[in-house]
């Protein structure tokens, strides 16, 4: 199988990561001519504002609790959730109330009259659907970390060096060539790196998630690299057992309407009704979407690769194939379902250590934090290019 996930491109003068989880991803480096930020895995990845004087006296504070981007923590940062969780909770409500409702009024008529085994099969698809969702909703979704203090500075100083007085937005693309695809790499404003391809900046949630695929409201939390194969098997699950659940309340009140009639039996069983309107209304567009996200694994596709239409007609109609299809149906639901879970590369619990992020050496005539002239940009580029085909 090829392995399309990319490798860490280093800018040059930086040392390594000192530790996977904490490693900095993909082509981050400054725009424009200047050079580049190391990775300095070391440090956090967002500054705190006052903290670097702060060490005397002062409970040292976690890096969640300076998360720059729009999520909310619990548990110590051990879960993390996005940043409006109302259509979370009406999820959690729908899926709850209907089983619950189900469980009482409907099992035990089906559990007496046909077989026990309903109540049971109920009971494994709804304890799936529920961790599935808890995983890809509390999971970090792969976020990037954004670029220190110290990298911004040393971007400042790059525009600087230009001569110019007035302002010049640096060149906000860089190419690479996976696969023999030439795959653009965008700038991110926000999180001041080049983002590695199949990353975006969710606008919900204000980080640059790897391998994005779009931000989902109703599981509360972005879908992308880390938390896909989860959102994948829970819209999967959620289908069998929505139609489990409809199913099983239509023989019900079959059943109980055998010579009777339909309408009294109705309004004898109103929670059934309930659980059936619900049913009826959400299983189409469960379905739909188990249906899209099916034909986006064997595809190797992102709902944002595909709504955007990246790889279909581009430049004019060119012809152009997704670089990361590894041509088999198969091969690629393995490669996105069942590929290695990489780590979380935001150390929420990890602590802040302010003094790594304080951008004071800035003002020397070396390339701050310890980068360098950008003639390894170009090579970078092509060296992630290549670690990208292998
Ligand atoms: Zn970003
Ligand atoms: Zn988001």
């Amino acid at each position: 199988m090829k392995d399309c996930e990319y490798q860490q491109i280093s800018p040059g003068a930086a040392p390594p990561p000192a530790s996977p989880g904490a490693r900095r991803p993909g082509p981050a480096a400054p725009p424009g001519p200047g050079p580049g930020p190391p990775p300095s895995a070391a440090a956090p990845r967002w500054s705190s504002s006052g903290s670097g004087s702060g060490s005397l006296g002062r409970r040292p504070r976690r890096k969640w609790e300076v998360f720059p981007g729009r999520n909310r923590f619990y548990c110590g940062g051990r879960l993390m959730l996005a940043g409006h969780g109302g259509v979370f909770a009406l999820t959690l409500l729908l899926i709850l109330t209907t089983t619950v409702l189900f469980f009482v009024f409907d099992c035990p008529f089906l559990a007496r009259h046909l077989t026990l085994a309903i109540p049971i099969i109920a009971a494994i698809l709804f304890f799936f659907v529920m961790s599935c969702l808890l995983q890809t909703s509390f999971t970090d979704p792969g976020i990037l970390p954004r670029a220190t203090v110290c990298e911004a500075a040393a971007l400042e100083k790059q525009i600087d060096n230009t001569g110019s007085s007035t302002y010049r937005p640096p060149p906000r693309t860089r190419e690479v060539t996976i696969n023999g695809q030439v795959v653009k790499l965008k700038y991110c404003f926000t999180c001041k790196m080049f983002r590695p391809p199949r990353t975006s900046h969710c606008s919900v949630c204000d980080n640059c998630v790897e391998r994005f695929d779009h931000h989902c409201p109703w599981v509360g939390n972005c879908v992308g690299k880390r938390n896909y194969r989860f959102f994948y098997a829970f819209i999967l699950s959620l289908s069998f057992l929505t139609a489990f659940i409809f199913a099983c309340v239509v023989t019900h009140l079959t059943l109980r309407s055998q010579g009777s009639n339909f309408l009294s039996t109705l309004k004898e069983t109103p929670a059934s009704v309930l659980e059936l309107v619900i049913c009826f209304f959400s299983i189409w567009s469960i379905l739909g979407l188990s249906g899209f996200h099916t034909y986006l694994v064997a595809s190797n596709l992102t709902t944002n690769e595909d709504i955007k239409g990246s790889w279909s007609n581009k430049r004019g109609g060119e012809a152009s194939v997704n670089p990361y299809s590894h041509k088999s149906v198969i091969t690629n639901c393995c490669a996105v379902l069942c590929g290695p879970l990489p780590p979380s590369l935001i150390d929420r619990r990890g602590f802040v250590q302010s003094d790594t992020v304080l951008p004071s050496p800035v003002r020397s005539d070396e390339p701050a934090c310890g980068a360098k002239p950008d003639a390894s940009m170009e090579d970078t580029c092509q060296d992630f290019a290549i670690s990208c085909t292998a």
